[in-house]
This record gives structure tokens, sequence and C-alpha cells, in this order.
């Protein structure tokens, strides 16, 4: 069986295009293949409230990027400002890069 691919990597910038983060943009800090989800940061920030422990006594709310689907985000093209799909571009060298659809910029 293969695997579930995500289009993004650790460290792209993506915008979420569909749920209730709608709109927003940061940077991929965690990619979780398995479940097809990733983590950006300060994006869909998840309030924990957490009772005191050892390592935090006295307790309270704590804030966490949750994970977001892939499917609901997409790269973000810092060049051309907008959401963007990719295209594969291999080079000369046989070396395969990632650039943008719409302004051909290497993503
Ligand atoms: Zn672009």
């Amino acid at each position: 069986m293969a695997k579930p691919k995500v289009h993004v990597r650790r460290g792209d910038t993506v915008m979420v295009i569909s749920g209730k983060s709608i709109g927003k943009k940061g940077k991929v800090i965690t990619v979780e293949p398995d479940k097809n989800r990733v983590v950006i940061e300060g994006v869909n920030i998840a309030k924990r409230h957490t009772r005191p422990t050892r390592q935090m006594p006295q307790g309270g709310i704590l804030e966490k990027e949750a994970p977001v689907h892939s499917s609901n985000v997409m790269l973000f093209c810092t060049k051309c400002n907008t959401p963007t799909r990719i295209s594969k571009k291999v080079l000369a060298n046989g070396e395969k890069e990632r650039v943008c659809k719409k302004c051909g910029e290497t993503i």
C-alpha cells in the first residue's frame, strides 16, 4: 500500500484554504505523513487547560498548534504572494526542483 503523501515539507510557507483557520499562513513546523497532517506555526492554536504538574506548578492554559489536514493547506509562493500549485522540474544534473506554477520561481 502506498503511503499518503503530503505535498508540503517542513519549512515551507503555506496558506490554509479551508476550515476554521482559513486564510492564515505560516511556516510548516511538522509534517505527519502517516496521518496526512501538518502543524503550521501560529495556525490552529488549541488551548489546553492543564492541571498543575511538577514541570508546570502553576498549571493553567497552554497554547499549542494543532495539526491541520494537508488537503486544507496550499503552498504559498512568497514571490507572487498567492497560494499556488507547484510543478516539478528536472534539472540537467538530474536533480528535481519545485517551481511555482504561476511565476516559475523555485520554491
Ligand atoms: Zn509564484
